[in-house]
């Protein structure tokens, strides 16, 4: 069920035992924005469902946070526009091109091109790995911009984060979205933080003035305190 967060903010909780990322829905006077794609069709006609449950109109852009399959691979579902980082569309382009039969997938552990986790939580999303379909952003952002979406304006940026080199930060209404950005880096660093980029963007999140902050797998926080909880692993490094 689609959760408010603020006046023109709505989430679908993830789902942990699937690993289905948060998305966040933005409801603009003229256009709504969804902010991720989720993991497949399914996801997505969940999160369709639940946007119209509470009569609010179905989003005609969709903004990726990262290229990880969990917050994309539903692009193929999705109504409207897309957009997503350089970095993404680039990352994106080259897994349109992997093979999706269970031989293929299992190549690319022995290759370590995909990680067990990941590989792990698609089998449980996927019956059959073959109807898997990666589709590319129609747009392209690097840097910074904004849209004015009627009534609420969004602010993006990509930047370099401790989880993914491609991160799109979508600010909306008081909330940040940062999709993965804070966590650990699965696929360069086996799970682990590199101190350098987790430092680098605790400042970043710092210099934000956003009331909450939504993340891609836990429930919506206050920005405060993600910035602490990132400070105690810090310490830890
Ligand atoms: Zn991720």
């Amino acid at each position: 069920m689609l959760q408010q967060l603020t006046d023109r903010v709505w989430t679908l909780p993830h789902d942990e035992a699937s690993d289905r990322p948060m998305l966040t829905y933005i409801e603009g006077d003229q256009l709504s924005v969804a902010v991720d794609a989720g993991s497949s069709p399914a996801h997505v006609r969940e999160f369709y469902t639940a946007i119209t449950d509470k009569g609010l109109t179905i989003p005609e852009i969709t903004i990726l946070t990262h290229w990880h399959w969990d917050h994309s691979f539903g692009l193929c579902a999705t109504n409207g526009f897309t957009m997503a980082s350089k970095k993404t569309t680039e990352k994106l382009k080259e897994v349109a091109q992997w093979a999706w039969t269970p031989e293929a997938m299992e190549k690319r552990l022995e290759t370590h091109e995909e990680i067990p986790f990941c590989h792990e939580h698609i089998c449980l999303e996927y019956r059959r790995p073959e109807w898997i379909q990666v589709t590319l952003p129609d747009m392209t952002l690097e840097g910074e911009g904004t849209m004015d979406i009627g009534g609420v304006t969004i602010a993006c940026e990509t930047c370099d984060s401790p989880h993914s080199r491609d991160a799109l930060l979508v600010s909306a209404d008081g909330v940040l979205i940062i999709g993965d950005a804070g966590y650990e880096d699965f696929y360069e660093l086996d799970r682990q933080y590199d101190k350098g980029r987790l430092s680098a963007f605790i400042d970043k999140l710092k210099g934000r003035t956003e009331t909450f902050l939504v993340a891609g797998h836990e429930p919506p926080l206050r920005r405060e305190e993600f910035i602490e909880y990132l400070e105690n692993i810090l310490k830890e490094l």
